[in-house]
């Protein structure tokens, strides 16, 4: 058994910094041992950042003596997720096709959370260009559950939610396309939210499917969220489609009362056939728990849910094949070697350079963008887009937050879907209506089925994070399903 002990939360951390009894260094190194003992078993990361941690963290220390803190999160170690540029860092998508690229600039999340004083100590592993829900599709290999190492932590933005339900790190950047924080989230036991579409800048994330991408948090508790989410959020003249208000103060709206809240169910969603009866157990429970709270509860229904899944693979993939177009050996990484011409330099950079899960999206992408289909697929899909998105206009008329599972089962064997694509897509089911809306989804810790954890999902209307980092706050002063520890590290 590894002798590293995990870290606690950022405000434990934050108090113990603000007492004197530790500093940023002490932390960091602590964080870093963390991943020396366990990673070689967990493998959350795609490489560590020891000395540049170890430098920002003593300047971190002298702020702190000069009594010059930038914000509540100077001197906290935090991961961020491997498609996130970082100046003079490695960037690799979990890509073969990125090997040998480093960064020229830094993008604007991660820019926030420097400018704020957080400490980047790695890069966190990810299925390739964020394809995927097991993190097994990366070119380093699959990250492993902390809660069982022959279970996936979920994906693609596994590395961040095993790195922090393992204590390596308190808290983690991720993106989510179509549930790539929340479901890694749930998987692991640990909370992860997706902001609204527009509310985090894109500039500096690789982009995926441009329409759906969206930079969130990972940490243990909801207070937590709310600080790392309040340092990277605002607008950002660099992404278009970055929303123009300014950002409320998260952590303020904690008051912990939920008493003038209205929970929706949504009818589609419970139902028993093909979810696990342990999963729908603990998400009634806690939605119980909030209506003991004074909440009320209400069924509501989202019609289209049935279309989701296919609507969702359809725009992703066609965006994907669009984005990806620029990795050609030319611009970016690695080029194939000894090419006997452009077509074959071309063809065969990318045939080595991209795994198989990447190769089959660019083909789907392709291929529903193509003039004979493009209006079969691509234009129907992007019609029941705004479908989706209406019903939870309609929902939202009758409450304020949807509760719902994050997830039909619990985390899933290693190599369990692998080899069947289309039951690896169909556990995205509960997430991808929020991105194809663009509203914001956090999933919490609210128990176990079998021994693993079990993530409860709250959806709200456009910018309604602060409503949804209050009921998970609530939640979570009311429980202690938060608490749990993985015990497989
Ligand atoms: N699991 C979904 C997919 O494979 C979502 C991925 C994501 O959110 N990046 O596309």
């Amino acid at each position: 058994m590894p002798d590293s002990r995990p870290l606690p939360s950022v405000g434990e951390l934050r108090r113990a910094l603000d007492a004197g009894e530790l500093s940023s260094v002490e932390i960091t190194e602590a964080s870093l041992e963390r991943a020396e003992s366990i990673d070689g078993s967990l493998r959350a990361f795609t490489g560590m950042r020891s000395e540049g941690a170890r430098g920002d963290a003593a300047a971190s220390d002298a702020r702190r003596v000069e009594g010059k803190g930038l914000s509540s999160i100077d001197g906290i170690p935090v991961a961020i997720k491997d498609n996130m540029v970082m100046e003079g860092e490695p960037t690799t998508c979990a890509s073969r096709i990125l090997e040998g690229f480093v960064s020229p600039y830094t993008g604007t999340a991660v820019g926030k959370l420097r400018a704020a004083g957080a400490v980047i100590v790695g890069r966190t592993n990810l299925d390739e260009f964020a394809m995927g829900s097991s993190t097994e599709h990366s070119c380093f290999g699959a990250t492993r559950n902390p809660w069982d190492l022959d279970r996936a932590p979920g994906g693609s933005s596994g590395g961040s939610a095993a790195a922090v339900a393992a204590g390596i790190v308190p808290a983690a950047l991720g993106s989510d396309t179509g549930g790539s924080i929340r479901q890694p989230a749930a998987h692991c036991g640990v909370l992860g939210i997706k902001p609204t579409y527009g509310l985090v800048s894109r500039w500096g994330l690789v982009a995926f499917a441009s329409s759906l991408d969206q930079i969130g948090v990972f940490a243990r508790d909801a207070s937590d969220a709310a600080l790392l989410l309040g340092a990277i959020a605002g607008h950002d003249e660099r992404d278009s489609t970055s929303i123009p208000e300014p950002v409320p103060d998260y952590r303020a709206a904690q008051t912990g009362d939920v008493s003038d809240l209205v929970i929706g169910l949504p009818r589609e969603y419970f139902v028993s056939d093909g979810v696990d009866a342990g999963v729908l157990d603990a998400v009634r429970a806690a939605v119980a728990v909030l209506e003991a709270a004074g909440a009320k509860v209400r069924e509501v229904s989202l019609p289209h849910t049935r279309y989701a899944v296919a609507t969702y693979y359809l725009i992703a993939t066609a965006e994907a094949s669009s984005n990806l177009a620029r990795y050609d050996g030319v611009r970016y990484g690695r080029r194939a070697d000894d090419p006997s011409g452009l077509s074959d330099m071309y063809h065969r950079t990318r045939s080595e350079g991209f795994g198989d899960e990447v190769k089959r999206r660019i083909m789907l992408g392709t291929y529903v963008l193509s003039a004979g289909y493009y209006d079969a697929y691509y234009r129907k899909a992007q019609q029941v887009r705004g479908l989706l998105a209406r019903d939870f206009q309609g929902a939202f008329r009758l409450c304020d937050v949807i509760a719902t599972p994050t997830c039909p089962e619990t985390a899933f064997r290693l190599g369990e879907k692998t080899g069947d694509p289309l039951a690896m897509y169909l556990g995205d089911i509960y997430t991808v209506s929020a991105n194809l809306a663009g509203i914001p989804g956090v999933s919490i810790p609210c128990g176990q089925s079998s021994g693993l954890p079990v993530g409860l999902q709250l959806l709200g209307g456009t910018l309604a994070e602060s409503t949804l980092l209050r009921v998970a706050d609530a939640y979570q002063r009311l429980t202690d399903h938060h608490e749990a520890r993985p015990t497989a590290v």
